[in-house]
């Protein structure tokens, strides 16, 4: 049994109520670790430590920042094989999924923000030569960084990693679901030695521990991601104390496919969009749009291809899915399903718990595709978060973007078609905050992240997150002669 500790003050601690929560493996329903269950004690504690250091680390030189994050990011890749064995572990992704995407992503954040840091500039206001105005960055001090657990460590470094780049020191709260790689990354950062109290890694439930984050004074900003009901509660905390927020939160992505797209690069990314990592990335494309003229070619070929997908043991090579996060993710999937059949859709495969290799114990959903439901129900209108899809025929370009559009979120969509006039229309009156043509997921850091509507406030990314973790101060001299 494992035992994870906080990381605070440059200390590894016990949480102060010696209370610990159980982490689960979800390829077998098996405890094998235990994680601090902290509460408030503990996150003063670790907000007086982030205190403690903020004046010399804000002090430091941008070359030294950027020397911290770039050791960061290479034990990252140094340790990749150790931390993507503990992330599919954790989480129950695939050990592949973990290996090529997960781990290099993190110690591409740290090294993306050691660089960016360097050339990051304000700007300046000339004044018909009469005055100069320059903006002034300043580190904000304090801030917090929370987290959830579908992409662990690779969401986690995502924020952590520009806070540091600007001269903040960091209260973090990974999920408690998908607690280990946290703890790595803080012996990591001890290891290379950022100083004391720099980053504080405080582990538990988010009600105890975390929203501390949002009440707390000495807190000046929290940038978060996870659920839009938590979101709520943090911007309803944080907005008598105006703090600055970045929110990160749910969506219900729409994938719009027009006839005349290529068919073949379509089919096989779709599948990806739908059932990577378990359909557990806010970014998946959980309602599928397709053109009437070949909505039915498509049915087939999207069903057969998904019912070849396998779902295994994350830890073997040719498992395409492996196991669901935690029983209540697992129930609230499962709960979903039954629903859908209630509002009339009809299961077209999965539908059903699997037990791959004869395992009865994990956590395990096969992919499921869903057609007949109207645009307004539950199904269509509410996260699921899991390896569930719905179909929905459409006729022309209006009617996709009514449907697309027929969403409380409004976190990404993707659009196929080999029309370039109507990629750039459909782009444009999209509504959600990131859209992407003929691909999915592919990412350049420097650009924003985020969403509209329930699903964001706040751009990540670039310059975004680099400008987020300042405060800009306005200067300005007047060089008028008297
Ligand atoms: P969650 O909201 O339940 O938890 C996220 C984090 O918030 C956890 O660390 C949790 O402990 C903490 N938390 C819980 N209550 C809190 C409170 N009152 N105050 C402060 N923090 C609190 O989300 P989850 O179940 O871990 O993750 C799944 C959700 O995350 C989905 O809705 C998904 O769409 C969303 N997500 C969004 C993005 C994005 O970029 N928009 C990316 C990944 C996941």
């Amino acid at each position: 049994m494992k035992t994870i500790l906080n990381y605070i003050g440059g200390e590894f601690t016990k949480p102060k109520g010696n209370s610990y929560l159980d982490v689960y493996d979800p390829s077998n329903a098996q405890v094998y670790a235990k994680v601090p269950d902290s509460d408030e004690a503990d996150m003063q504690a670790a907000i007086a430590a982030a205190e403690k250091a903020f004046p010399s680390w804000s002090a430091t030189s941008l070359e030294e920042r950027h020397e911290f994050l770039m050791r960061i990011s290479k034990r990252v890749e140094k340790d990749l094989e150790e931390l993507a064995l503990a992330e599919s572990m954790d989480n129950g992704k695939p050990l592949k999924l973990a290996r090529t995407v997960d781990i290099p992503r993190v110690a591409s954040n740290f090294r993306f923000f050691a660089t960016a840091l360097m050339q990051f500039s304000s700007e300046s206001h000339e004044m018909n030569g009469q005055a100069i105005n320059y903006t002034l960055r300043r580190p904000l001090g304090v801030v917090g960084c929370i987290s959830p657990w579908n992409l662990p460590l690779y969401l986690f470094s995502w924020k952590i990693a520009p806070a540091l780049a600007m001269g903040n020191t960091v209260v973090a709260k990974p999920s408690e679901v998908t607690p280990m790689t946290a703890f790595l990354l803080a012996k990591i950062c001890d290891e290379v030695g950022l100083p004391k109290g720099v980053l504080n890694i405080v582990h538990g439930q988010g009600t105890k521990t975390a929203a501390v984050l949002s009440t707390h004074k000495a807190v000046k900003a929290v940038s978060f991601t996870g659920s839009t009901k938590v979101g709520v509660d943090i911007a309803t905390k944080a907005a008598p104390l105006f703090k600055k927020l970045s929110l990160e939160m749910g969506g219900k992505n729409p994938n719009i496919i027009f006839a005349d797209c290529d068919y073949n690069k379509m089919l096989q990314t779709t599948l990806r969009s739908s059932f990577a990592n378990q359909g557990q990335i806010c970014l998946c494309g959980s309602r599928i749009y397709i053109e009437k003229s070949i909505y039915e070619k498509f049915k087939t070929d999207f069903v057969q291809k998904t019912k070849a997908l396998r779902i295994g043991h994350p830890s073997e090579e040719d498992s395409d899915l492996g196991a669901i996060v935690s029983k209540p993710h697992f129930d609230k999937i499962m709960g979903h399903i039954k629903l859908a059949e209630q509002e009339g859709g009809r299961i077209l495969c999965g539908g059903k718990p699997v037990h791959p290799d004869g395992n009865t114990d994990g956590w395990y959903i096969a992919p499921t595709i869903i057609e007949g439901l109207v645009s307004g129900c539950i199904t269509n209108q509410e996260e699921i978060f899991g390896p569930v899809v719905t179909l929905t025929p459409f006729e022309g370009e209006q009617e996709a973007l009514d449907l697309a559009n027929n969403s409380d979120y409004g976190l990404s969509a993707t659009i196929w078609t080999q029309n370039l006039g109507r990629a750039h229309r459909v782009a444009r009156d999209l509504e959600a905050g990131i859209v992407w043509v003929n691909t999915w997921l592919l990412r350049d850091l420097r650009t924003p992240f985020g969403g509209m509507k329930n699903s964001g406030v706040g751009r990540e990314g670039g310059l975004e997150a680099l400008r987020f973790f300042t405060e800009p101060k306005n200067v300005c001299i007047d060089y008028s002669k008297t």
